[in-house]
């Protein structure tokens, strides 16, 4: 499947998850977060948390979104982490951009894996 990075496309899976129109498992929502369990979870914790603003990626997040925005988002997944209980044992954020990454989804998001040993950072290449 080949996705286009260079510009927001509003009909990706998460823009449709933010509008209601796709069901989701949520956990946490504001006015600017919201996080939800990820469909085919890699650990026994697997949060989605996504600004619901149109941000592709990390780089467009941090390079066009508001202070406040940014602030919110990252206050949105210490809290749920906490809130998770995950803290304690440890968990992992990855943020996957572009391509290389395997980023599936063109809408800025971060994984929170918990609950096992999460092993290495990175796969071998296959
Ligand atoms: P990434 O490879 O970083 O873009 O991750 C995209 C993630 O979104 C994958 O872990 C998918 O399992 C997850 N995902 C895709 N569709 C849905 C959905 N409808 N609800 C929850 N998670 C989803």
């Amino acid at each position: 499947m080949t996705i286009d990075f260079s510009a927001y496309d509003d009909n990706n899976v998460f823009a449709r998850i933010i509008r209601g129109e796709l069901p989701s498992k949520k956990l946490y929502e504001d006015e600017q977060v919201l996080a939800f369990h990820d469909i085919a979870p890699q650990a026994p914790v697997h949060v989605l948390v996504v600004p619901k603003g149109r941000y592709i990626a990390q780089s467009d997040f941090h390079e066009n979104a508001g202070e406040a925005e940014i602030a919110a988002f990252w206050r949105a997944v210490a809290r749920i982490c906490r809130e998770l209980e995950v803290a304690e044992r440890g968990h992992r954020l990855i943020a996957n951009e572009g391509s290389d990454s395997g980023q599936l989804v063109a809408h800025f998001h971060v994984h929170i894996l918990a609950g096992r040993r999460l092993g290495r950072l990175v796969a071998e290449d296959s």
